[in-house]
């Protein structure tokens, strides 16, 4: 008999470290669906977050009637995808700068893309019937609590302004008002951004889709192949065949041997709150808020009220992870600064646990652009969000539906025309680097921590 000659054997599996709260506050998912079988189909997708997803839905909007499998490694949003703090953001968010900021002909660019991205989700959300909490387009609030990190809100206040976007400056007191903290001095709100609950979200996308596609949990792809021109994704229990193949796996493209040593491999922390009584959500100001720190190696804090509690999400600290990787006592030492950061704000609510505290992986690139395009025949790339992974993964998954169907649309030349990510220096220059980069730019944050 022939022995297929397998081309990559995936090794370095996605690995989750904690319990995500978006996740865990929810009812329990139906048992997975794990690919047990070989199938055929006309488009493969592996990843089932953001760009996963989006990819599908797009693909299932142009080409209805194809055969569309989604391959996920693990529980539906259980991976970065239901993970994050769920700011989908319109406006410029470049993490690397001191205010996120980059020129004003990117930046209105960048907010003219990710409104289509918002748009998309946003059908989705209605076609699918998700609840206004799982997707809500309210805006956000860049928060400030020391003087530098208040100019920060000025200079962004500028620039937005030359751009022409609507904005309203909110002093000590209307902040107060708005969170119950009197920890910050200044907010700058913008309406623009979708306050998104992510596993709300990403559940009910996957559901949604589920009459147009096959999506498969608990199947991550160990090797794939390519013969006679049709690409072969294996798993532990079965395969797929497809002449086209997405990689929506964002950082875990490389472990497929693509874009290798060009991705800063991140994590990010965050904690959620037992539910508070009502004592304690009225120390905590309006029903629901979502503050993005004014500078981006700050924290971000998020209030939300449901049916599940009244409940405060805390994300901050980041460190370099290039085998994506963290430890559970490093977890233990974040979830340390969430308890003090949430003290900071809510010096009357210092009793109240953090009930989940998680990590989650995030893929920059070293100039902000994506990893994106036909990388090998008929085998694409979504991948490398660089931090906006809400409206960039949601694009990014839109585009590559297009370009796989139709070719060179306005959207896919939009991430056609950028530069392909840049190569890392070598180890350990990169992880000296990285590490210093990350420390003094918390350093600088420490007040707004
Ligand atoms: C704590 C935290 C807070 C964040 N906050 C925000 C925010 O507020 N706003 C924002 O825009 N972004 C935020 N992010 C970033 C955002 O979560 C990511 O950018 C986004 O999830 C990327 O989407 P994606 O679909 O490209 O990749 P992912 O969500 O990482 O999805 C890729 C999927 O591929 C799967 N996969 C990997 N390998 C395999 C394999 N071999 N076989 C099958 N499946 C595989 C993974 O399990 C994963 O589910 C945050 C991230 C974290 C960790």
């Amino acid at each position: 008999m022939h022995r297929m000659k397998v081309l990559t054997r995936v090794n370095n599996l996605p690995i989750d470290t904690g319990v995500t709260g978006w996740n865990a506050i929810l009812e329990e998912q139906a048992p997975a669906i794990i690919l047990e079988e070989s199938q055929q189909c006309d488009f493969l997708i592996i990843g089932a977050g953001f760009a996963g997803l989006s990819a599908a839905r797009r693909l299932s909007q142009l080409k209805p009637g194809a055969r569309i499998i989604v391959l996920e490694a693990k529980r539906i949003a259980e991976g970065p995808a239901g993970r994050n703090s769920g700011f989908m953001i319109d406006l410029p968010h470049d993490l690397s700068s001191n205010d996120y900021l980059t020129t004003q002909e990117n930046d209105q660019k960048q907010i003219t893309l990710n409104r289509q991205a918002i748009a998309f989700a946003q059908d989705a959300a209605k076609e699918y019937i998700l609840p206004k909490e799982a997707f809500n387009i309210c805006g956000k609030i860049n928060g400030a609590a020391g003087e530098k990190a208040t100019q920060h809100n000025f200079d962004y206040a500028k620039h937005l302004e030359a751009l022409g976007e609507p904005y309203k400056m909110l002093d000590a007191q209307g902040m107060k008002k708005l969170t119950g903290s009197s920890f910050y001095q200044s907010g700058i709100y913008t309406p623009g951004t979708a306050m998104v609950q992510p596993a709300i979200y990403i559940r009910g996308v996957s559901s949604g889709l589920g009459n147009k596609v096959s999506i498969f949990s608990n199947s991550p792809v160990v090797a794939l192949d390519k013969q006679n021109n049709q690409w072969i994704a294996k798993t532990h229990k079965g395969s797929v065949t497809a002449p086209k193949v997405i990689l929506a796996t964002n950082g875990h493209i490389e472990s497929f041997g693509y874009f290798k040593r060009r991705f800063v491999h991140v994590i990010l922390y965050a904690s959620m709150s037992r539910a508070l009584n009502q004592a304690e959500a009225d120390l905590t100001g309006i029903e629901n808020w979502g503050i993005t720190p004014s500078d981006p190696a700050a924290t971000t804090m998020r209030k939300i009220s449901c049916s599940r509690g009244t409940r405060i999400i805390t994300r901050n600290r980041i460190s370099y992870a290039p085998d994506m990787k963290v430890s559970e006592v490093l977890l233990q030492q974040m979830e340390r600064t969430h308890v003090k950061s949430f003290t900071k704000r809510y010096p009357d609510l210092s009793h109240v646990k953090q009930e989940y505290t998680w990590a989650g992986r995030l893929c920059l690139s070293r100039n902000g652009v994506s990893a994106f395009g036909e990388v090998e025949q008929g085998l694409y790339s979504a991948c490398c969000q660089n931090g906006l992974g809400l409206a960039r993964g949601t694009l990014s998954g839109m585009a590559i539906a297009e370009l796989a169907v139709e070719g060179e649309t306005e959207l896919a030349k939009a991430f056609l025309a950028e530069d392909k990510p840049q190569k890392l220096p070598p180890a350990p220059l990169d992880t000296i680097g990285a590490n210093a980069f990350m420390r003094w730019s918390e350093f600088k944050a420490r007040k707004e921590l």
